[in-house]
C-alpha cells in the first residue's frame, strides 16, 4: 500500500494522491464498521513524538460521535473542503486552511457540510503540556555546502 524508503535517519512513505484515501481503512473500537480515508502515520514512520492521521470526511457526513483526550492535546488542520467543527457547544465554520487546537478536556465533533466535495484534515496528537520550545534554537547548522548529487540511488 504505502511504498517505503528508510536510511539510519530517516523514513519516507508515499500515501498516494489525496483523492485516493479511502484506501486506507480504520477499525474504530467505538465504530461498527471500518472508516474509509484514514491513515495514522506513527507506526508507519516510526515515529517517537506525536501521533499524525491523515483524514477524509464524506460529503454530508458527521463523526458519530463527541470525544475528549486523557492525555494529548490535539490539532486539526484543514486542508481542503468545508464544514463545521464543534468544541463543548460552540460551532466554528472549517475550511481549507483552518486549523483548530483542542485542549484534551474538550468536547468536540465536525462534519463535512458539503453536497459533493470531501473534507480533508490531518490530526496531530501530541502530549498537552510537554513541548519546550526550542524551536529555532533547537535546530543545529551543519558545516556543509549543499550538493544535490547524491551519494547513493535513494
Ligand atoms: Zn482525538
Amino acid at each position: 500500500m504505502t511504498n517505503s524508503k528508510r536510511g539510519p535517519n530517516f523514513t519516507a512513505i508515499d500515501l498516494g494522491p489525496l483523492a485516493q484515501l479511502d484506501q486506507y481503512k480504520y477499525k474504530h473500537p467505538a465504530l461498527p464498521r471500518e472508516t474509509d480515508g484514514k491513515v495514522f502515520l506513527n507506526q508507519l514512520l516510526g515515529m517517537t513524538s506525536s501521533e499524525i492521521s491523515i483524514n477524509k470526511l464524506p460529503p454530508r457526513t458527521s463523526m458519530p460521535f463527541y470525544h475528549t483526550h486523557r492525555l494529548n492535546e490535539e490539532i486539526y488542520i484543514f486542508l481542503k473542503g468545508v464544514g463545521e467543527f464543534q468544541i463543548d457547544g460552540k460551532v466554528l465554520p472549517i475550511h481549507e486552511g483552518t486549523v483548530v487546537r483542542v485542549a484534551q478536556e474538550g468536547e468536540r465533533c465536525w462534519r463535512n457540510t458539503s453536497d459533493t466535495d470531501e473534507l480533508y484534515y490531518v490530526v496531530v496528537q501530541a502530549c498537552a503540556g510537554t513541548y519546550e520550545g526550542h524551536t529555532v534554537e533547537d535546530g543545529v547548522g551543519v558545516q556543509k555546502r549543499v550538493s544535490w548529487v547524491a551519494k547513493e540511488p535513494a
